[in-house]
């Protein structure tokens, strides 16, 4: 009988996060959840962030801080 083979793909970021600016208020709620995802503009106070892939481990955070956004100004791809 053949046995079933584990599933051994590793996960590999390819969720890509991005602020909308004309939408984004700078309430900061998203940055103070996620600083090392969303990071804030000095002198406009909206939020952005850089074209990385999210880190496989922050995934689920970054969907929540989405989700969290009273303006839905950050918008998830894949
Ligand atoms: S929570 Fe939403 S509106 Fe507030 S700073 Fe973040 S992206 Fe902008």
């Amino acid at each position: 009988m053949k046995e079933e083979s584990m599933d051994t793909t590793t996960k590999v970021g390819r969720l890509y996060v991005e602020v909308d600016q004309s939408v984004c208020q700078g309430h900061a709620l998203c940055h103070r959840a996620l600083p090392e995802v969303f990071l804030s503009d000095d002198e406009t106070g909206l939020s952005y962030t850089t074209n990385e892939p999210v880190p496989p481990e922050l995934e689920d955070e970054v969907k929540a801080a989405a989700s969290n956004c009273p303006e839905r100004a950050i918008r998830l791809r894949s």
